[in-house]
This record gives structure tokens, C-alpha cells and sequence, in this order.
């Protein structure tokens, strides 16, 4: 099991694991909410490109972060995420599409690729960031896990998609789960509840303070699904952040408010 630690370059910070494997194969970051030029709510490093942001902002902050992390953001593609489960493939063709170029790609929440001409990146404030790379193969795949993602299984759909469109196997990929909205503070009710009861994550949810609300542990429950995939629990690396109780770092959909910005994880193949 990696730990997920942070790298300062300048006034950006971002996460990522220590797993050894996976940062010999990508150059990869999750954003935090410092070290941009947006203001307001999305004070400052606003990356959702769906925000009411100023154009100029939004490239300059995509700019930084991904010069931090070592990316040209000219490479960047992102998608219109609408949380579905659908996981699109993108090549170098697709670079810069919907932050420096129109995009004629499908809404999903999710890329996949294998080739070293394209970054992925996908946002969040709160939802669950997934990034899996198979180290042997050298396929990357990103998803956006909601709660309803996460309960249908969308990361183990991600794991599933690279063994049957990349040829990977479980055991040679690895896995970082982002900061997300924490079992301290997801507060849900009956409705979340059943879902995750139906899908046998009852182990990830427990009561409440008040009758009919309770908590859920939606990193857990992806780490579940990762694991019922095949993927080796050694190389699992989950963020222990929760964006609701550090609203200072990250933006957080319930502790900010539906304005807030949104961080990203951005990614590509050395
Ligand atoms: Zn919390």
C-alpha cells in the first residue's frame, strides 16, 4: 500500500502516491484549491471547466498545475462529465480537447488510453477521483466516481474496461483513490443507504447521529470494488483527506457550496 503524500512547486501544491512503480510509468497530480488566479467561490485554483470562470483563468491555472506536475497543458483532454458509466478511449488526437479546443467526444466519466501523446484529466469536489495504471501493459484509465457511481461499481468498471480493451491484468495494476468527501462528513439517507445494502457495501455505511441518516465511505466503497476486480491490495493507494473538513485545501461541493470550484487529477504515460 502506497501513502499518498504531497509535492510543493511554488505556490502549487499536489497529491500523488509514493508507489514507486506507478511514478516510474506517469507523470500525475491531484490539484488542490491553492495556488491559482480565480477568485470568489472558486478562490484559486478553479480547474472545473463547467465553472463560471474567466477563460484566461482557467488556462492559466491549468497551466500551473500542470506544469507543476510536469504536463504541457496543450495535451490535456477533458470530458463533460454527467455521472454515467461510460469510459471513453482517446489518443493523441484528441489532446487539448474542451480546454483549448471544441470536443466532439461522447459526455462520460471516465478516459482510457496507452498512448504517450494525451493527458487525462477529470474533476471533482467532493465525488471520488480514481486513477488505475497498469504498469506492464501501460494503459491509464481515470474515472469520476459520485456516491451512484461508486455504488454501481464504476471503478471496477474502469479496471474492466483496460483487461478487455487493453489486454491488462488485474495484478499488474495500480490504484490511487483522491481526496473526496470523507466517511465523517457524507451524511446520507434511507435512499444512499438501500443502494449500498443492495450492492453489498453494508460494511461501508453506518448510522448517523439523527433517525434515518447515515454515513458513507466512499473511498472504502471504491476501494472494494477495486479489489473484487482483482486488483492487489498492495497496490491500492488511498488519500486520507476528506475535502469537506479541509475546506481550506480542497473545494468541497457540501462545505462550500454548489458555486465552489472544482480540483482535477491530471495524468499521461512517460
Ligand atoms: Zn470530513
Amino acid at each position: 500500500m502506497g501513502n499518498f503524500i504531497f509535492k510543493n512547486c511554488g505556490e502549487i501544491s499536489y497529491g500523488y502516491s509514493d508507489d514507486e512503480r506507478l511514478n516510474n510509468g506517469l507523470c500525475y497530480g491531484f490539484s488542490t484549491r491553492n495556488g491559482g488566479v480565480s477568485s470568489g467561490p472558486l478562490d484559486s485554483l478553479n480547474l472545473g471547466v463547467n465553472r463560471p470562470d474567466k477563460r484566461e483563468n482557467l488556462i492559466e491555472n491549468y497551466r500551473r498545475f500542470c506544469m507543476a506536475v510536469g504536463i504541457d497543458y496543450h495535451d490535456v483532454v477533458l470530458p463533460k462529465q454527467v455521472h454515467s458509466s461510460v469510459i471513453t478511449a482517446v489518443t493523441a488526437k484528441d489532446r487539448g480537447k474542451r480546454l483549448i479546443a471544441p470536443s466532439d467526444l461522447p459526455d462520460c466519466d471516465g478516459f482510457i488510453t496507452a498512448d504517450v501523446g494525451v493527458a487525462l484529466g477529470i474533476f471533482y469536489a467532493d465525488c471520488t477521483p480514481v486513477l488505475l495504471f497498469d504498469t506492464r501493459v501501460k494503459c491509464l484509465c481515470l474515472v469520476h466516481c459520485g456516491w451512484r457511481g461508486t455504488v454501481r461499481g464504476f471503478a471496477e468498471t474502469g479496471v474492466i474496461t483496460m483487461i478487455n480493451d487493453f489486454n491488462c491484468r488485474p495484478k499488474d495494476i495500480h490504484a490511487v483513490i483522491g481526496p473526496c468527501i470523507g466517511s465523517c462528513h457524507f451524511e446520507v439517507g434511507e435512499e444512499v443507504k438501500d443502494e449500498f445494502d443492495k450492492a453489498v457495501l453494508s460494511g461501508y455505511i453506518k448510522n448517523g447521529k439523527k433517525e434515518g441518516k447515515f454515513f458513507a465511505d466512499l473511498k472504502g466503497a471504491n476501494r472494494e470494488y477495486l479489489l473484487r476486480a482483482g486488483v492487489d491490495e498492495e497496490n491500492i493507494t488511498v488519500s486520507g483527506d476528506c475535502t469537506y473538513c479541509m475546506k481550506d485545501k480542497y473545494f468541497s461541493h457540501r462545505a462550500c457550496g454548489a458555486d465552489t470550484g472544482r480540483m482535477a487529477v491530471i495524468a499521461k504515460i512517460k
